[in-house]
Protein backbone atom coordinates (compact mmCIF):
# COMPACT_ATOMS: atom_id res chain seq x y z
CA UNK A 1 0.00 0.00 0.00
CA UNK A 2 1.25 3.33 -1.08
CA UNK A 3 1.78 5.99 1.81
CA UNK A 4 1.61 9.85 1.71
CA UNK A 5 1.63 12.43 3.30
CA UNK A 6 -0.74 15.58 4.31
CA UNK A 7 -0.33 19.01 4.06
CA UNK A 8 -3.12 20.59 6.07
CA UNK A 9 -3.25 23.96 5.83
CA UNK A 10 -3.96 25.91 8.93
CA UNK A 11 -6.10 28.89 6.60
CA UNK A 12 -8.77 26.64 6.80
CA UNK A 13 -8.36 23.23 7.52
CA UNK A 14 -8.35 22.14 4.03
CA UNK A 15 -5.58 19.79 2.50
CA UNK A 16 -3.58 21.81 0.51
CA UNK A 17 -1.10 19.54 -1.19
CA UNK A 18 -0.45 15.35 -0.77
CA UNK A 19 2.58 13.51 -1.44
CA UNK A 20 3.35 9.80 -1.70
CA UNK A 21 5.85 8.83 0.35
CA UNK A 22 9.29 7.05 -1.03
CA UNK A 23 8.82 3.01 0.34
CA UNK A 24 12.40 1.60 1.85
CA UNK A 25 13.58 0.18 -1.51
CA UNK A 26 12.96 3.63 -2.87
CA UNK A 27 14.93 5.59 -0.69
CA UNK A 28 17.81 2.87 -0.55
CA UNK A 29 17.79 3.40 -4.39
CA UNK A 30 17.75 7.18 -4.43
CA UNK A 31 20.47 7.39 -1.65
CA UNK A 32 22.44 4.57 -4.02
CA UNK A 33 21.98 7.28 -6.72
CA UNK A 34 23.26 10.05 -5.11
CA UNK A 35 26.47 8.41 -3.79
CA UNK A 36 27.18 7.41 -7.43
CA UNK A 37 26.51 11.06 -8.63
CA UNK A 38 28.73 12.53 -5.89
CA UNK A 39 31.89 12.12 -7.14
CA UNK A 40 31.87 14.10 -10.37
CA UNK A 41 29.89 17.06 -8.48
CA UNK A 42 33.17 17.53 -5.93
CA UNK A 43 35.90 17.04 -8.77
CA UNK A 44 33.85 20.29 -10.20
CA UNK A 45 35.86 23.63 -8.92
CA UNK A 46 34.53 24.98 -6.26
CA UNK A 47 33.95 28.14 -8.16
CA UNK A 48 31.57 26.54 -10.61
CA UNK A 49 29.34 24.99 -8.06
CA UNK A 50 29.35 28.11 -5.94
CA UNK A 51 27.78 29.89 -9.31
CA UNK A 52 25.64 27.11 -9.69
CA UNK A 53 24.08 27.74 -6.29
CA UNK A 54 23.77 30.97 -6.56
CA UNK A 55 21.85 30.89 -10.00
CA UNK A 56 19.57 28.78 -8.02
CA UNK A 57 18.79 31.41 -5.29
CA UNK A 58 18.11 33.59 -8.06
CA UNK A 59 15.49 31.16 -9.27
CA UNK A 60 14.15 31.15 -6.18
CA UNK A 61 13.72 34.89 -6.72
CA UNK A 62 12.21 35.00 -9.84
CA UNK A 63 9.17 32.91 -7.73
CA UNK A 64 8.87 35.12 -5.10
CA UNK A 65 5.25 36.36 -5.95
CA UNK A 66 3.87 32.44 -6.23
CA UNK A 67 6.04 31.68 -3.32
CA UNK A 68 4.75 34.14 -0.79
CA UNK A 69 0.96 33.08 -1.36
CA UNK A 70 2.28 29.02 -1.16
CA UNK A 71 3.59 29.76 2.19
CA UNK A 72 0.95 30.84 3.74
CA UNK A 73 -1.17 28.38 2.61
CA UNK A 74 1.01 25.75 3.81
CA UNK A 75 2.18 27.39 7.40
CA UNK A 76 0.20 30.78 8.07
CA UNK A 77 2.58 33.56 7.32
CA UNK A 78 0.62 36.77 6.43
CA UNK A 79 1.76 37.58 2.53
CA UNK A 80 2.52 41.11 4.48
CA UNK A 81 5.77 39.97 5.32
CA UNK A 82 6.74 39.41 1.49
CA UNK A 83 8.00 35.36 2.95
CA UNK A 84 12.08 34.61 3.33
CA UNK A 85 13.71 35.24 0.39
CA UNK A 86 15.56 37.87 1.94
CA UNK A 87 16.98 36.05 4.62
CA UNK A 88 17.46 32.80 1.89
CA UNK A 89 19.77 34.88 -0.04
CA UNK A 90 21.45 36.61 2.39
CA UNK A 91 22.51 33.35 3.80
CA UNK A 92 23.07 31.46 0.30
CA UNK A 93 24.99 34.57 -1.01
CA UNK A 94 27.09 34.72 2.22
CA UNK A 95 28.26 31.33 2.29
CA UNK A 96 28.65 30.72 -1.74
CA UNK A 97 31.21 34.09 -1.18
CA UNK A 98 33.03 32.62 1.68
CA UNK A 99 33.45 29.34 -0.20
CA UNK A 100 36.74 29.50 -1.19
CA UNK A 101 38.52 30.96 1.96
CA UNK A 102 36.83 29.14 3.87
CA UNK A 103 37.52 25.44 2.47
CA UNK A 104 40.77 26.72 1.53
CA UNK A 105 43.97 24.11 2.26
CA UNK A 106 45.91 24.85 5.40
CA UNK A 107 49.08 25.22 4.39
CA UNK A 108 51.99 24.01 7.44
CA UNK A 109 55.36 23.55 5.38
CA UNK A 110 56.02 23.95 2.17
CA UNK A 111 59.79 22.99 2.22
CA UNK A 112 62.53 21.35 -0.09
CA UNK A 113 62.05 18.36 2.46
CA UNK A 114 58.48 18.46 2.92
CA UNK A 115 55.12 19.32 2.18
CA UNK A 116 52.21 19.75 4.55
CA UNK A 117 49.10 20.76 4.29
CA UNK A 118 45.40 19.84 5.88
CA UNK A 119 42.62 20.24 2.97
CA UNK A 120 38.61 20.36 3.50
CA UNK A 121 37.47 17.02 1.73
CA UNK A 122 33.13 16.72 1.48
CA UNK A 123 31.29 14.04 3.99
CA UNK A 124 29.52 12.45 0.57
CA UNK A 125 25.83 11.89 0.97
CA UNK A 126 24.37 14.65 3.82
CA UNK A 127 20.75 14.43 4.70
CA UNK A 128 19.10 17.42 5.75
CA UNK A 129 15.99 16.95 7.96
CA UNK A 130 14.12 20.80 8.08
CA UNK A 131 11.12 22.19 9.88
CA UNK A 132 8.12 23.93 8.29
CA UNK A 133 8.62 27.43 10.78
CA UNK A 134 11.04 29.01 8.48
CA UNK A 135 11.10 26.52 5.54
CA UNK A 136 13.31 28.32 3.38
CA UNK A 137 15.98 29.71 5.34
CA UNK A 138 16.23 26.62 7.88
CA UNK A 139 16.78 24.85 4.77
CA UNK A 140 19.16 26.82 2.86
CA UNK A 141 21.31 27.33 5.42
CA UNK A 142 22.93 23.42 5.28
CA UNK A 143 21.41 22.79 1.36
CA UNK A 144 23.76 25.90 -0.10
CA UNK A 145 27.17 25.11 1.65
CA UNK A 146 26.74 21.51 1.81
CA UNK A 147 26.76 21.37 -2.21
CA UNK A 148 29.09 23.94 -2.42
CA UNK A 149 31.63 21.80 -0.14
CA UNK A 150 30.95 19.06 -2.98
CA UNK A 151 28.45 16.90 -1.11
CA UNK A 152 25.45 15.31 -2.51
CA UNK A 153 22.19 15.84 -0.58
CA UNK A 154 19.06 14.93 -0.01
CA UNK A 155 16.49 17.36 1.50
CA UNK A 156 13.09 15.62 3.54
CA UNK A 157 11.40 18.87 4.18
CA UNK A 158 8.64 18.76 6.95
CA UNK A 159 5.00 17.41 5.78
CA UNK A 160 3.93 20.83 6.79
CA UNK A 161 5.99 22.50 3.95
CA UNK A 162 6.41 19.56 1.29
CA UNK A 163 6.31 22.60 -1.49
CA UNK A 164 9.46 23.52 0.33
CA UNK A 165 11.43 20.92 -0.68
CA UNK A 166 10.48 20.93 -4.75
CA UNK A 167 10.99 24.36 -4.92
CA UNK A 168 14.01 24.68 -3.44
CA UNK A 169 15.72 21.00 -5.41
CA UNK A 170 14.27 22.57 -8.54
CA UNK A 171 15.50 25.91 -8.54
CA UNK A 172 19.28 23.86 -8.09
CA UNK A 173 18.25 21.42 -10.88
CA UNK A 174 17.50 24.34 -13.29
CA UNK A 175 20.38 25.93 -12.04
CA UNK A 176 22.93 22.96 -13.28
CA UNK A 177 23.27 20.96 -9.83
CA UNK A 178 22.70 17.15 -11.54
CA UNK A 179 19.80 15.76 -10.45
CA UNK A 180 20.58 12.37 -8.15
CA UNK A 181 23.41 15.21 -6.57
CA UNK A 182 20.43 17.12 -5.05
CA UNK A 183 17.09 15.37 -4.25
CA UNK A 184 13.81 16.31 -2.37
CA UNK A 185 12.76 13.08 -0.89
CA UNK A 186 9.27 12.84 1.06
CA UNK A 187 10.27 10.06 4.14
CA UNK A 188 8.61 8.73 7.01
CA UNK A 189 10.09 8.86 10.34
CA UNK A 190 11.19 5.28 9.85
CA UNK A 191 11.95 5.36 6.34
CA UNK A 192 14.35 8.12 7.77
CA UNK A 193 15.31 5.99 11.27
CA UNK A 194 15.88 3.53 9.00
CA UNK A 195 18.17 5.05 6.47
CA UNK A 196 20.43 6.54 8.83
CA UNK A 197 20.38 3.02 10.91
CA UNK A 198 22.18 1.43 8.11
CA UNK A 199 24.94 4.16 7.54
CA UNK A 200 22.90 5.71 4.15
CA UNK A 201 24.66 9.30 5.21
CA UNK A 202 27.65 10.54 6.00
CA UNK A 203 26.37 13.86 7.85
CA UNK A 204 22.84 14.36 9.21
CA UNK A 205 21.80 18.11 9.64
CA UNK A 206 18.09 17.91 11.33
CA UNK A 207 16.34 21.20 12.54
CA UNK A 208 13.83 21.00 14.90
CA UNK A 209 11.93 19.70 18.04
CA UNK A 210 13.61 17.99 21.62
CA UNK A 211 12.40 14.43 20.35
CA UNK A 212 13.08 14.65 16.75
CA UNK A 213 16.66 15.40 17.63
CA UNK A 214 16.58 12.37 20.20
CA UNK A 215 15.12 10.04 17.83
CA UNK A 216 18.04 11.10 15.02
CA UNK A 217 20.32 10.49 17.41
CA UNK A 218 19.37 7.15 18.61
CA UNK A 219 19.14 5.73 14.46
CA UNK A 220 22.80 7.13 14.20
CA UNK A 221 24.01 5.06 17.33
CA UNK A 222 27.05 3.16 16.30
CA UNK A 223 26.97 4.21 12.49
CA UNK A 224 29.79 7.22 13.44
CA UNK A 225 27.39 9.60 10.77
CA UNK A 226 27.65 12.86 11.97
CA UNK A 227 25.05 15.03 13.17
CA UNK A 228 23.93 18.48 13.63
CA UNK A 229 21.07 18.57 15.78
CA UNK A 230 19.73 22.30 15.84
CA UNK A 231 16.90 21.91 18.47
CA UNK A 232 14.07 23.45 20.55
CA UNK A 233 14.84 26.92 22.18
CA UNK A 234 13.48 29.00 25.39
CA UNK A 235 14.98 31.93 24.47
CA UNK A 236 15.07 34.99 27.19
CA UNK A 237 15.06 39.04 26.87
CA UNK A 238 17.11 40.69 29.23
CA UNK A 239 16.15 44.17 30.07
CA UNK A 240 18.44 47.05 32.37
CA UNK A 241 17.70 49.65 33.51
CA UNK A 242 19.81 51.88 31.25
CA UNK A 243 18.16 50.54 28.10
CA UNK A 244 16.12 52.39 25.45
CA UNK A 245 13.01 51.03 26.55
CA UNK A 246 11.14 51.71 23.52
CA UNK A 247 13.71 49.81 21.36
CA UNK A 248 13.54 47.08 24.32
CA UNK A 249 9.91 46.66 23.75
CA UNK A 250 9.82 46.94 19.90
CA UNK A 251 12.43 44.28 19.59
CA UNK A 252 11.47 42.05 22.09
CA UNK A 253 7.48 42.01 21.23
CA UNK A 254 8.83 41.46 18.03
CA UNK A 255 10.58 38.45 18.10
CA UNK A 256 8.43 36.99 20.49
CA UNK A 257 4.77 37.34 18.27
CA UNK A 258 6.84 37.47 14.79
CA UNK A 259 5.66 34.51 12.71
CA UNK A 260 2.88 33.85 15.56
CA UNK A 261 6.03 33.13 17.97
CA UNK A 262 6.99 29.61 15.87
CA UNK A 263 10.88 30.97 15.50
CA UNK A 264 13.13 28.66 17.24
CA UNK A 265 14.81 31.73 18.55
CA UNK A 266 11.56 33.79 19.87
CA UNK A 267 11.65 35.39 23.06
CA UNK A 268 9.87 33.10 25.07
CA UNK A 269 10.42 34.69 28.39
CA UNK A 270 11.52 38.40 29.72
CA UNK A 271 13.54 39.64 32.82
CA UNK A 272 13.78 43.25 33.27
CA UNK A 273 15.13 45.43 35.87
CA UNK A 274 12.43 46.12 38.40
CA UNK A 275 12.88 50.02 38.38
CA UNK A 276 11.91 50.27 34.63
CA UNK A 277 9.57 47.29 34.43
CA UNK A 278 6.11 49.11 34.67
CA UNK A 279 7.20 51.12 31.73
CA UNK A 280 8.21 48.23 29.31
CA UNK A 281 5.55 46.20 30.16
CA UNK A 282 3.22 48.78 29.63
CA UNK A 283 4.92 49.53 26.60
CA UNK A 284 4.75 45.77 25.33
CA UNK A 285 0.94 45.68 26.11
CA UNK A 286 0.47 49.00 23.96
CA UNK A 287 2.65 47.29 21.36
CA UNK A 288 0.74 43.70 21.22
CA UNK A 289 -2.71 44.96 21.67
CA UNK A 290 -2.56 46.10 17.85
CA UNK A 291 -1.64 42.90 16.26
CA UNK A 292 -4.13 41.90 13.40
CA UNK A 293 -4.83 38.41 13.52
CA UNK A 294 -6.57 36.52 11.16
CA UNK A 295 -6.23 35.36 6.80
CA UNK A 296 -2.89 35.24 6.75
CA UNK A 297 -4.17 36.26 2.95
CA UNK A 298 -5.17 39.51 3.88
CA UNK A 299 -2.73 42.12 3.44
CA UNK A 300 -3.92 43.81 6.66
CA UNK A 301 -2.90 40.96 9.18
CA UNK A 302 -0.17 40.79 10.92
CA UNK A 303 -0.44 37.46 12.86
CA UNK A 304 -1.63 34.30 10.61
CA UNK A 305 -2.93 30.69 12.25
CA UNK A 306 -0.33 28.52 14.13
CA UNK A 307 1.14 26.07 11.71
CA UNK A 308 -1.23 23.32 12.92
CA UNK A 309 -4.64 23.53 16.14
CA UNK A 310 -2.69 21.34 18.29
CA UNK A 311 0.34 23.33 18.46
CA UNK A 312 -2.26 26.70 19.33
CA UNK A 313 -3.67 24.16 22.17
CA UNK A 314 -0.73 23.41 23.61
CA UNK A 315 -0.14 27.27 24.42
CA UNK A 316 -3.48 27.47 25.19
CA UNK A 317 -3.04 24.65 27.83
CA UNK A 318 0.03 26.57 29.05
CA UNK A 319 -1.15 30.21 29.84
CA UNK A 320 -4.54 28.97 31.32
CA UNK A 321 -2.75 26.78 33.49
CA UNK A 322 -0.09 29.73 34.47
CA UNK A 323 -3.43 31.97 35.03
CA UNK A 324 -4.88 28.76 37.30
CA UNK A 325 -1.52 29.38 39.01
CA UNK A 326 -1.67 32.93 39.50
CA UNK A 327 -0.25 34.73 36.68
CA UNK A 328 -2.28 37.61 35.41
CA UNK A 329 -2.80 37.67 31.25
CA UNK A 330 -2.59 41.63 30.04
CA UNK A 331 -3.89 41.01 26.66
CA UNK A 332 -7.54 41.68 26.10
CA UNK A 333 -9.11 38.90 24.61
CA UNK A 334 -12.44 41.44 22.98
CA UNK A 335 -9.77 42.95 20.97
CA UNK A 336 -9.16 38.89 19.23
CA UNK A 337 -12.66 38.05 18.20
CA UNK A 338 -10.74 35.72 15.25
CA UNK A 339 -9.09 33.37 18.41
CA UNK A 340 -9.83 29.94 17.82
CA UNK A 341 -8.31 26.37 16.76
CA UNK A 342 -5.21 27.42 14.98
CA UNK A 343 -5.62 31.19 15.05
CA UNK A 344 -4.53 31.98 18.67
CA UNK A 345 -4.59 35.68 20.00
CA UNK A 346 -1.35 36.87 21.46
CA UNK A 347 -0.58 37.08 24.70
CA UNK A 348 1.78 38.78 27.52
CA UNK A 349 1.58 36.75 31.27
CA UNK A 350 2.85 38.85 34.01
CA UNK A 351 3.36 37.19 38.06
CA UNK A 352 4.75 34.21 36.36
CA UNK A 353 7.48 32.12 37.79
CA UNK A 354 9.61 29.31 37.05
CA UNK A 355 7.70 26.74 38.51
CA UNK A 356 5.32 27.23 35.39
CA UNK A 357 5.58 25.10 32.22
CA UNK A 358 5.31 28.46 30.39
CA UNK A 359 8.21 29.63 31.42
CA UNK A 360 10.18 26.44 31.53
CA UNK A 361 8.89 24.40 28.57
CA UNK A 362 9.27 25.57 24.55
CA UNK A 363 5.71 27.34 23.53
CA UNK A 364 6.80 27.90 20.16
CA UNK A 365 3.80 30.22 20.09
CA UNK A 366 2.84 34.17 20.93
CA UNK A 367 3.06 34.16 24.18
CA UNK A 368 5.45 35.59 26.83
CA UNK A 369 6.35 36.07 30.30
CA UNK A 370 8.03 39.19 32.19
CA UNK A 371 8.93 38.79 35.34
CA UNK A 372 11.16 41.44 37.35
CA UNK A 373 14.81 40.68 38.69
CA UNK A 374 16.86 43.38 41.41
CA UNK A 375 19.84 42.63 39.56
CA UNK A 376 22.52 41.02 36.75
CA UNK A 377 23.16 38.38 38.79
CA UNK A 378 19.45 37.93 39.40
CA UNK A 379 19.00 37.88 35.77
CA UNK A 380 21.69 35.51 35.10
CA UNK A 381 20.63 33.16 37.27
CA UNK A 382 16.89 33.29 35.62
CA UNK A 383 18.38 33.25 32.17
CA UNK A 384 20.59 29.51 32.90
CA UNK A 385 17.56 28.48 34.66
CA UNK A 386 16.43 26.65 31.79
CA UNK A 387 16.95 23.09 29.53
CA UNK A 388 17.75 24.93 26.67
CA UNK A 389 20.28 27.17 25.45
CA UNK A 390 20.25 28.85 21.92
CA UNK A 391 19.85 32.76 22.42
CA UNK A 392 19.62 35.55 24.82
CA UNK A 393 18.95 38.78 24.23
CA UNK A 394 20.28 41.53 26.39
CA UNK A 395 19.34 45.22 26.22
CA UNK A 396 21.37 48.06 27.40
CA UNK A 397 23.66 51.09 26.01
CA UNK A 398 26.73 49.33 28.10
CA UNK A 399 28.37 47.20 25.68
CA UNK A 400 30.71 46.25 28.50
CA UNK A 401 27.98 45.11 30.84
CA UNK A 402 26.45 43.09 27.82
CA UNK A 403 29.90 41.25 27.42
CA UNK A 404 29.94 40.68 31.54
CA UNK A 405 26.53 39.21 31.26
CA UNK A 406 27.02 37.10 28.09
CA UNK A 407 29.82 35.94 29.08
CA UNK A 408 27.97 34.03 32.09
CA UNK A 409 25.08 32.88 30.05
CA UNK A 410 24.67 29.61 28.47
CA UNK A 411 23.46 29.97 25.41
CA UNK A 412 25.07 29.48 21.72
CA UNK A 413 24.62 33.32 20.97
CA UNK A 414 24.27 36.32 22.76
CA UNK A 415 22.22 39.59 21.47
CA UNK A 416 22.51 42.97 22.02
CA UNK A 417 19.74 45.70 21.58
CA UNK A 418 18.18 43.18 18.99
CA UNK A 419 16.93 39.34 19.15
CA UNK A 420 15.59 36.45 16.99
CA UNK A 421 18.26 36.86 13.67
CA UNK A 422 20.76 34.59 12.34
CA UNK A 423 23.28 36.18 10.94
CA UNK A 424 25.47 33.88 8.54
CA UNK A 425 28.66 35.04 9.33
CA UNK A 426 28.10 34.03 12.53
CA UNK A 427 28.30 30.03 13.88
CA UNK A 428 24.61 29.19 14.55
CA UNK A 429 24.70 26.85 17.45
CA UNK A 430 23.27 26.05 21.13
CA UNK A 431 24.16 23.62 24.09
CA UNK A 432 21.53 21.76 26.75
CA UNK A 433 19.08 20.30 24.92
CA UNK A 434 19.35 22.91 21.97
CA UNK A 435 21.45 20.51 20.76
CA UNK A 436 24.90 20.57 19.05
CA UNK A 437 26.79 21.37 16.03
CA UNK A 438 27.42 24.17 14.34
CA UNK A 439 25.24 25.76 11.31
CA UNK A 440 26.53 28.95 9.02
CA UNK A 441 29.80 30.74 9.01
CA UNK A 442 33.10 29.04 8.32
CA UNK A 443 32.64 26.46 11.35
CA UNK A 444 29.46 25.69 9.12
CA UNK A 445 32.08 24.46 6.54
CA UNK A 446 34.05 22.92 8.62
CA UNK A 447 30.59 20.99 9.66
CA UNK A 448 29.98 19.57 5.95
CA UNK A 449 33.44 18.42 5.28
CA UNK A 450 36.01 16.10 6.73
CA UNK A 451 39.53 17.08 7.45
CA UNK A 452 42.11 15.39 5.70
CA UNK A 453 45.82 15.51 6.12
CA UNK A 454 48.79 15.82 3.94
CA UNK A 455 52.40 14.68 4.71
CA UNK A 456 54.30 14.74 1.59
CA UNK A 457 58.24 13.84 2.56
CA UNK A 458 60.49 14.64 -1.05
CA UNK A 459 63.29 12.45 -1.68
P1 LIG B 1 9.71 18.35 14.39
O1 LIG B 1 8.37 17.75 14.62
O2 LIG B 1 10.86 17.76 15.10
O3 LIG B 1 9.93 18.34 12.80
C1 LIG B 1 11.05 18.93 12.17
C2 LIG B 1 11.46 18.09 10.99
O4 LIG B 1 11.96 16.83 11.48
C3 LIG B 1 10.34 17.71 10.04
O5 LIG B 1 10.87 17.56 8.75
C4 LIG B 1 9.87 16.37 10.58
O6 LIG B 1 9.22 15.59 9.62
C5 LIG B 1 11.19 15.77 10.95
N1 LIG B 1 11.14 14.75 11.99
C6 LIG B 1 10.66 14.87 13.25
N2 LIG B 1 10.84 13.72 13.93
C7 LIG B 1 11.45 12.87 13.08
C8 LIG B 1 11.90 11.54 13.19
N3 LIG B 1 11.74 10.82 14.31
N4 LIG B 1 12.48 10.96 12.12
C9 LIG B 1 12.64 11.67 10.98
N5 LIG B 1 12.24 12.94 10.81
C10 LIG B 1 11.65 13.53 11.85
O7 LIG B 1 9.73 19.87 14.75
P2 LIG B 1 8.57 20.91 14.50
O8 LIG B 1 7.68 20.92 15.68
O9 LIG B 1 7.98 20.70 13.18
O10 LIG B 1 9.44 22.24 14.45
C11 LIG B 1 9.54 23.09 15.51
C12 LIG B 1 10.75 22.77 16.36
O11 LIG B 1 11.93 23.02 15.61
C13 LIG B 1 10.83 23.67 17.56
O12 LIG B 1 11.22 22.91 18.67
C14 LIG B 1 11.92 24.66 17.18
O13 LIG B 1 12.55 25.25 18.25
C15 LIG B 1 12.81 23.81 16.37
N6 LIG B 1 13.68 24.61 15.50
C16 LIG B 1 14.96 24.80 15.85
C17 LIG B 1 15.79 25.59 15.07
C18 LIG B 1 17.21 25.85 15.47
O14 LIG B 1 17.93 26.41 14.67
N7 LIG B 1 17.65 25.47 16.64
C19 LIG B 1 15.29 26.17 13.89
C20 LIG B 1 13.95 25.96 13.57
C21 LIG B 1 13.15 25.16 14.37
P3 LIG B 1 7.61 15.57 9.51
O15 LIG B 1 7.18 16.95 9.27
O16 LIG B 1 7.37 14.67 8.35
O17 LIG B 1 7.09 15.03 10.83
Amino acid sequence: MTESLKCISPVDGSVYAERVLLTGEEARAAVARARAAQPEWAARPLAERAEIVRRAVAIIGEANDEIVPELAWQMGRPVRYGGEFRGFQERALYMADIAEEALADIAVENSPGFTRYIRRVPHGLVLVVAPWNYPYMTAINTVAPALIAGNAVMLKHASQTPLVGERIICALRDAGVPDDVAQNVFLSHDTTSALISAGAFDFVNFTGSVGGGKAIERAAAGTFTGLGLELGGKDPGYVMEDADLDAAADGLMDGAMFNSGQCCCGIERIYVQETVYDDFVQKCVDIVSKAKLGNPLNPDTTMGPMAQTRFADLVRAQTSEAIEAGARALIDPTLFPEDGGAYLMPQILVDVSHSMRVMREESFGPVVGIMRVKDDAEAIAMMNDSEFGLTASLWTVDPDRARRVGDAIETGTVFMNRCDYLDPALCWTGCKNTGRGAGLSVLGYHALTRPKSYHFKKV
